[in-house]
């Protein structure tokens, strides 16, 4: 922009000025604090455009490798004070004393910003680090996914305490983060029919006819590393009608017909299923995954072209990431493209698929391993459908020759689960069609191991590897608790932002009684803003002084907000006992979403919410507990409550938490865990020492034993008095005195013979731990020793680790600096 004043350090209100005044006709008197959130947005983008523009120029220049990361979810939060901080010239300084002299604070602007909830959970806010650590570390690197309409849904919890979803549109209003433009747009096609035909070669060439066709049109979110000159970007396909709008059907007044191609195409991008851990069996879905995973191969292969290299240098100038089986069809469309419409020979370009592509897997629960019927390929994608024939018929008779007479092996291993309708199994697909197969915790990969890739593993051992989560430290520590980040930075420099080990060199503080004092307060001040989130969000009065007990997390029975919920009852049930009893006085907080068609987990937050109601409006209860259910959790709130809360809770049962990543956010922010030994949790345990973090319950191979058994839920209740009595109370109706059968669904689930999540099982070893940490939070001096001890321990947790590892192990990428 000829002329407009950049924004840069000493000049950051004349920059505002002229954004307010030239770009949105606005003087600085009209301004609003949305104006201000629209101008300082304008002029920071235009900073980052220019960095992104010298960084293809960089990589263009040096012909790095590149990683494409194909998500089907980025859950990346707000934008602005992102990028703000991530500029290496204290400019976010400058910006928050200027809006201060105009009457504004920088947090409450910053708030103006929808976030962009293009994500369910954990899967898709893992994208999102990932791409911020990438972006930090130098890489070049893209990331693609769908530009829905309607991101996740926001949680409304009705006045009988049920959640409700709420569409929410975060481009409802104009998004600046976006450089939306017609200028990249590709053909993705659908149904038709295939014919075969030999070419002048002689070959044969098969050919996808009379299909039908939408456009895939790109937009950008610009990704900007901290303290790093590399702006990466995540490029977001929306879904446009090919058949511009036919106006003679609208003049003969068939309005509809006039636009059903365009809903049709538009429909592509409309929503984001809502859910992560459950395949929706639903069409429209699968056309989502051929929908982005086509538009965005074609756009790499555009410009791997466009860059003048021959297509069998791909695997040296491409690395693709499948992030979970959603992009799965990633292997069927490379192999579709380089064969039928580039005429590379099949050997050849299944070479090249397979050391181009890469895969992560995120679950073992049976329920969440895709896999899609025949005859949906057969109608929406036949040619794709005769690829996985032949990648299947190769692959099957490697496993005859490996395994001669073994047909078992061969059924159990085929692409296609031949009993009762056929269905295309998705995860196996990544596995033949990746040269890397990585699970995201330790436990994790070795259980995937084991079990649902278990013949894969014994074929093809080196092809399997861990590389456990991380999380992007700018955005959980930096920017959600910036009183303990300047804390760090005064004593330790800034170094630690981008290597977080250097936080290691400050393990000296741990017992220094001065730094332990500002530390607490930190957490205070934390906590205390956090209480005020919550009076404003339930009018329910917290002392900030009580322990501030956290479970936070898509609402799922392995996740067991139950186990928790009934020592809740438990504790209740003990103070209105002996009311003068001296206890440890807790805020118990939980938030996080369930899926709309999961019945129970809608039940589970109905019951968390009735509970509180109770025990919130109890008065001889008074501090000594509250229940908090906070809602619509995502990103933004999470970062108001990871720094200030004193106990994480990462209960799981053992086994099925892939890894976690709140476990770390937590952690970084000096939250004690407590836990079972599942996912993450367990290298937490290694990094902060079994001392510091309180470990219980059965172990992964107890729970696998004890199910064997034959697990009665009955009977543990029986050998429990206090857990007999919570859950008495709680199948009475006393919590839901309008409708009993709200609390009963549960209670009844709890008990249910060989209860799959064995809620009741780990009871005891959980109550035990809570006396625990109790006992400790009663030692103020003792619990923030630990406090600290867990914040700098983190290290490994960076995603600055995961990536690296990514980086050499996986994807054979340097840094473009
Ligand atoms: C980190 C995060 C998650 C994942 O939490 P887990 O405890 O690992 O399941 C989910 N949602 C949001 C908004 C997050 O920030």
């Amino acid at each position: 922009m000829v002329g407009s004043v950049p924004l840069r350090p000493g000049a950051v209100r004349q920059a505002l000025v002229d954004r307010l005044e030239r770009s949105l006709g606005k003087s600085l008197a009209q301004a609003t604090r949305r104006d201000i959130y629209d101008a300082l947005s304008l002029a920071v983008r235009e900073e980052l455009a220019e960095r992104w523009i010298a960084t293809c120029n960089r990589v263009e220049k040096a012909r790095v490798k590149r990683v494409c990361y194909l998500s089907m979810e980025f859950l990346l939060g707000r934008s602005l004070v992102n990028a703000l901080s991530s500029f290496d010239n204290g400019l976010i300084d400058e910006v928050r004393d200027t809006l201060r002299t105009l009457g504004h604070e920088l947090e409450q602007v910053a708030a103006e910003e929808e976030d962009p909830g293009l994500g369910n959970g954990g899967l898709g806010r893992l994208a999102a680090c990932f791409l911020d650590s990438l972006a930090t570390l130098g890489y070049a690197a893209t990331g693609y996914g769908i530009r829905y309409d309607y991101g996740i849904f926001t949680q409304v919890i009705d006045p009988e305490g049920a959640q409700r979803e709420v569409a929410s549109s975060w481009l409802a209003q104009h998004n600046f983060w976006e450089r939306g433009y017609g200028g990249v747009r590709y053909r993705v096609r659908f149904g038709g029919r295939c014919q075969s035909m030999r070419d002048q070669d002689g070959r044969i060439r098969h050919e996808w006819v009379e299909t039908q066709d939408v456009w895939a049109v790109g937009y950008d979110l610009l990704i900007p590393g901290n303290r790093s000159p590399t702006v990466n970007h995540l490029r977001l396909w929306s879904g446009r009608g090919i058949i511009p709008f036919r106006i003679e059907a609208f003049n003969a007044g068939n309005y509809a017909g006039a636009v059903s191609e365009q809903i049709d195409a538009k429909n592509l991008s409309r929503v984001l299923y809502p859910d992560d851990s459950t395949p929706q069996g639903k069409e429209l879905r699968f056309k989502q995954q051929y929908f982005f995973v086509s538009a965005s191969l074609q756009d790499l292969l555009t410009q791997h072209l466009a860059d003048r290299r021959p297509l069998k240098e791909l695997p040296h100038a491409i690395a693709i990431q499948l992030n979970d089986t959603h992009p799965a069809m990633t292997i069927v469309e490379l192999m579709h493209l380089l064969v039928d419409i580039h005429g590379v020979e099949w050997a050849d370009a299944w070479q090249i698929t397979r050391e181009v592509c890469s895969y992560t897997n995120h679950t073992l629960l049976p329920e969440a391993l895709e896999t899609w019927p025949v005859s949906l390929f057969e109608r929406l994608l036949p040619r794709h459908l005769q690829i996985i024939y032949q990648i299947n018929r190769d692959f099957l008779e490697e496993v005859s020759s490996r395994y001669p007479q073994d047909l078992e092996r061969r059924r159990r291993m085929s692409l296609i689960n031949e009993d009762g309708d056929r269905r295309v199994r998705m995860a196996y697909l990544s596995v033949i069609g990746s040269h890397r197969i990585n699970g995201v915790a330790k436990l994790h990969s070795r259980l995937m191991q084991e079990t649902i890739f278990a013949d894969f593993a014994q074929m093809w051992p080196e092809r399997f590897t861990n590389v456990t989560n991380g999380i992007a430290v700018r955005r959980w520590l930096k920017q959600a608790n910036p009183g303990l980040a300047a804390l760090l930075t005064e004593k330790l420099g800034s170094a630690w932002e981008n290597d977080l080990e250097d936080l290691e060199r400050l393990k000296w503080a741990v017992d220094d009684v001065e730094f332990q004092q500002r530390f607490r307060a930190i957490k205070l001040a934390n906590k205390q803003r956090l209480a005020d989130t919550i009076e404003r969000l339930l009018d329910v009065r917290v002392n900030p002084e009580a322990l501030f007990d956290v479970q936070v997390k898509r609402i799922h029975e392995y996740k067991r907000q139950l186990l928790n919920l009934l020592y809740v009852v438990v504790r209740y049930l003990r103070i209105l006992d002996d009311p003068a009893a001296n206890l440890v006085p807790r805020v118990v907080i939980i938030a996080g979403k369930a899926a709309p068609g999961y019945h129970m987990a809608k039940s589970i937050i109905k019951l968390i919410n009735n509970v509180a109601h109770t025990i919130n409006n109890d008065a001889r209860i008074a501090d000594k507990l509250k229940l908090c259910f906070l809602p619509d959790y995502d990103v933004s709130l999470a970062q108001e409550i990871m720094p200030a809360a004193d106990l994480s809770q990462q209960i799981s049962t053992a086994g099925m938490e892939a890894s976690g990543t709140g476990n770390m956010k937590l952690s970084l922010n000096g939250a004690l865990t407590i836990g079972t030994l599942d996912g993450a949790n367990i290298e937490i345990c290694e990094a902060v020492g079994r001392d510091n973090i309180f470990i219980f319950g059965m172990t992964e191979q107890e729970v696998v034993a004890r199910r064997a058994q034959g697990y009665s839920p009955v009977r543990v209740m029986q050998a429990n008095s206090e857990l007999k009595r919570a859950l008495e109370k709680i199948d009475s109706g006393y919590f839901t005195p309008g409708n009993i059968s709200d609390s009963r669904v549960v209670t009844d689930r709890l008990l249910s013979d060989g209860e799959h999540f064995m809620v009741l099982a780990d009871f005891d070893a959980y109550a035990a731990a809570q006396e625990e940490v109790d006992a400790l939070f009663a030692q103020p001096q003792e619990w923030t020793r630990k406090s600290v001890l867990n914040a700098l321990s983190m290290g490994p947790f960076s995603s600055d680790r995961s990536i690296t590892e990514y980086a050499n192990n996986i994807w054979s990428i340097k840094p473009v600096l």
